[in-house]
């Protein structure tokens, strides 16, 4: 038997099928809708065939989703037509009314409003965990509890769940732990072989890697393939070629760009920790951080996305600082090949976060670091001098 493969020779040599597309590197995308039968007996035995209608699958579709199952380790992984999509699907696959749900407290923010609008409306009750609660999540589980929904580190204020000991509650108490796994990506943390059933990318972020195509994808192992299949079958999801090929296609380099994203992220967040406007820094690689044990524990790397709380800081010194950056974009998403800040906008419900100053996001970009540091002091100066 051959060693199993490393991820960075997964990421190149998953999903190719050369032999079927005339010796061509990549998967070309298939733009389709009706497929042909070449006679009667062939369209009855249609259950057979490999291609049977564009909505269930194409060769490019197909080539996507097998290379996020090699890198995942699943058994099956679907794609969906956003992040946000593959997690509300997620959900979707497995509650019925009368169900309830452990969500954390510091998950992606579309994803509380969907539990706490339709989901609600479907009589699914959440309800929002302190994503430092580890084991002791066992006390919040009721007889109708289903899934525990986690997001580790969770968005904007980066806590690391201990997300092991969550799968050991869950699956006791026959519930499936779903996971944001989008910061991580299965390069840095395996979330199937850390006990979770359902790993959720938003392959908008660092898989398709160029802030050019939205895409989500679900994965999971042989225990629930059926089940995820069938529903999305049913619901009439998919995700379209063209941005399958795309997310393929970044596919291919993120290893090397996650390790310049992480060593990008962490040389800002050590700087800017020194810097005298910040209270403190929120990156789960910093040994100084409350989650760096775990993650030491779990994860097997960082992305390039970190949080900084400020001292407090007047709207106007804030703007001056945002505004004098011409490296760092002003916008939302994360994952692409360019460095981002936003001021962090958040709820919390189960635990509420401390902090006396503005909190801001910051994602490190492939851009030289230096010209990164370069970048934030000016903002700084300027917001001094406002
Ligand atoms: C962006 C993001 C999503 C949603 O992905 P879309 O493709 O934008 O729908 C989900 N989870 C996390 C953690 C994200 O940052």
């Amino acid at each position: 038997m051959t060693p199993k493969a490393k991820p960075e020779t997964i990421a190149v040599a998953a999903g190719r099928m050369s032999a079927e597309h005339f010796g061509s590197v990549n998967t070309p995308v298939y733009r389709t809708s009706t497929i042909l039968h070449e006679s009667y007996a062939s369209l009855k035995a249609e259950a057979q065939s490999r291609y049977s209608y564009g909505r269930c699958g194409t060769p490019t579709t197909e080539s996507f989703e097998h290379a996020v199952a090699e890198l995942e380790g699943a058994a099956c992984t679907v794609s969906l037509p956003s992040g946000l999509a593959a997690i509300t699907t997620a959900i979707l696959t497995v509650v019925s009314a009368g169900d309830h749900i452990l969500v954390t407290d510091n998950v992606y923010g579309p994803t509380r409003r969907f539990c706490n609008g339709a989901l609600k409306r479907l009589g699914v009750a959440t309800t929002y965990f302190d994503p430092l609660i580890g084991a002791g999540i066992e006390a919040l589980f009721r007889p109708n509890t289903k899934i525990v929904f986690c997001e580790s580190p969770g968005s904007l204020t980066f806590e690391v769940s201990d997300v092991p000991a969550f799968a050991e509650v869950a699956h006791r108490h026959g519930a499936v732990v779903m996971m944001d796994n989008t910061w991580a990506t299965p390069l840095y943390f395996p979330a199937l072989e850390r006990g979770v059933d359902f790993s959720i990318q938003a392959a908008t972020k660092y898989i398709g890697g160029h802030s050019d195509v939205m895409i989500g994808t679900i994965s999971v192992s042989e225990e629930h393939a059926k089940l995820l299949t069938g529903y999305v079958r049913d619901a009439g999801l998919f995700a379209s070629p063209d941005d399958c090929f795309l997310a393929l296609r970044g596919l291919r380099t993120m290893p090397v760009r996650l390790a310049r994203h992480w060593g990008n992220g962490l040389t800002l967040a050590r700087w800017i920790a020194q810097r005298p406007e910040v209270a403190r820094v929120l990156h789960p690689a910093l040994e100084t951080d409350p989650g760096h044990t775990l993650w030491k524990r779990d994860f097997t790397g960082a992305c390039g996305l970190f949080g900084v709380v400020l001292k407090p800081v007047s709207e106007t010194k804030l703007a001056a600082f945002f505004d004098t950056l011409k490296h760092f974009g002003l916008g939302y998403s994360w994952g692409g090949y360019e460095s981002l800040i936003i001021p962090a906008q958040f709820v919390r419900t189960a635990q509420r976060f401390a902090a006396d100053g503005p909190v801001i996001r910051i994602h490190a970009g492939l851009e030289d670091a230096g010209d990164l540091i370069a970048d934030l002091t000016g903002g700084f100066a300027k917001m001094e001098a406002a």
